[in-house]
């Protein structure tokens, strides 16, 4: 890589230097300490303090000019007051972000982070105690906004691996654990979850006979993999849903590194419950390879992609940090109503099954035959009445006026074809 190249791919991210010192330049705190001790305080009113304490001698001196990058660490005993206006407990707040981001930026740097990026589009801007970075002091609005500069363009730097191909893969293999997970856990045994349930018994029917031939009192075994069933399952799928990386070593993709996680760990768990028996081993890779038949089967079966309506306040029953690449790999068009991104777009059936099972925050508008672009649900959900997007409203499509959302959909998507072919003539007169 040349070094123009390696200068453009680093981050420009804010640091402490970027935040001005304010209100704390020159401050300077007097220290104090018990008679007996070393410990240095704050402040006078420390409570750790059982009789009056003294002046030490010292204090804690912020220069004049600089930025947050010379304030020195207070350090020392945890009970002190604060002896700072609050423009430092805020500007440390901002500190503290600013490092989270880069953090999850040298992740990013450091290999496929399905988690890492993740991270990033759900980094919000809040400030102190989840407050509105309007209400920021004014002196931190420059870096705020910095730091959101920053988040940007690191989802942007990074966003050409995750949002199509494996990453596409790994979302769709998360959302298919989901649905299993879900629907395991339901109090009657969900329609995936039984078919599963049989292929698994039949193999571990199949281990059992294997083991009477060996061991002719083996119900003691037998109770054990009945009840190992849903524990193992269950670590199985967790582990195929977690966004964190899985180890690749010498595995070729992301995706391939998670199916060998999720082995890993039903093979751990079966040999913890089965101690030492020469059939643990076996019986894991049959496990892992029906299940993941089934989780393949189910994933390709359901990922043509269905038109949605989303209400932005609601969750989805994913891991709730997929759930914002879910957006990324899936565009479509946004309406936002004050804090909520209320959406239109297509993405695969599964998402909508996993969803009904539970919340039910994804409304199905339409089957589409349709490659409609994001252009055309923006039009589309732009033009829903602002009524529907009112806080009352329980879900915006439920709402009389975006009840015509089919009708607007057909609408915006003639319009986008008119536009289209009027762009040709204009290219080709003569036709
Ligand atoms: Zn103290």
């Amino acid at each position: 890589m040349s070094a123009s190249v390696a200068a453009q791919n680093e981050a420009s991210l804010p640091t402490a230097r970027d935040v001005p010192l304010g209100p704390l330049a020159g401050m300077d705190v007097p220290l104090w300490k018990a008679a007996t001790g070393a410990v240095l305080h704050l402040s006078a009113e420390c409570r750790a303090f059982r009789v009056p304490p003294q002046r030490a001698g010292v204090s804690l001196r912020v220069p004049d000019r600089g930025s947050m990058a010379d304030v020195p660490e207070p350090g020392g005993c945890q009970s002190c007051p604060n002896p700072f206006p609050d423009y430092y407990t805020e500007a440390r707040h901002l500190l503290s972000r600013m490092e989270e981001l880069r953090k999850l930026d040298d992740r990013l740097v450091a290999g496929h982070d399905l988690d890492a990026y993740c991270g990033v589009l759900a980094f919000s801007m809040h400030g102190l105690g989840g407050r509105d970075p309007k209400d920021a002091h004014r002196l931190l609005r420059k870096p705020l906004a910095a730091l959101a500069a920053a988040r940007d363009q690191v989802a942007a730097r990074h966003a050409g691996a995750y949002r199509g191909g494996e990453a596409t893969e790994e979302l769709l293999m998360i959302g298919t654990a989901s649905l299993l997970h879900t629907d395991f856990h339901r109090r009657r045994p969900g329609k995936f979850r039984l078919p599963w349930q049989e292929a698994w018994e039949e193999i571990c029917e199949e281990a059992l006979d294997a083991q009477e031939l060996e061991n002719p009192s083996s119900d003691q075994i037998r109770y054990d993999y009945r009840h190992g069933f849903d524990q193992w399952c269950e670590k199985w799928l967790t582990a195929l849903m977690d966004l964190s990386p899985a180890e690749q070593h010498a595995r070729p993709s992301p995706v391939a590194a998670r199916w060998a996680r999720a082995h890993d760990v039903l093979e751990r768990a079966i040999k913890r419950d089965l101690q030492d028996q020469p059939w643990a081993v076996r019986l894991a890779d049959r496990l892992h390879h029906t299940g993941r038949g089934l989780v393949a089967g189910i994933a390709a079966s359901m990922a043509e992609p269905v038109v949605v309506a989303y209400d932005g306040r609601e969750v989805i029953d994913l891991p709730w940090l997929a759930q914002e690449i879910l957006w990324v790999q899936y565009p479509g068009g946004v309406r936002q109503a004050g804090r909520s991104q209320h959406r239109l777009t297509a993405l695969p059936r599964l998402f909508t099954l996993l969803d009904s099972l539970s919340r039910r925050s994804l409304d199905v508008i339409a089957d589409t035959d349709w490659h409609d672009s994001p252009a055309v649900y923006q039009e589309a959900i732009d033009n829903v009445p602002k009524a529907a997007f009112s806080p009352d409203a329980y879900c915006w499509w439920n709402t009389n006026a975006a009840g015509r959302l089919p009708h607007l959909l057909v609408m915006a998507r003639t319009e986008a074809a008119s536009a289209r072919r009027q762009a040709q003539r204009t290219q080709a007169p003569w036709r």
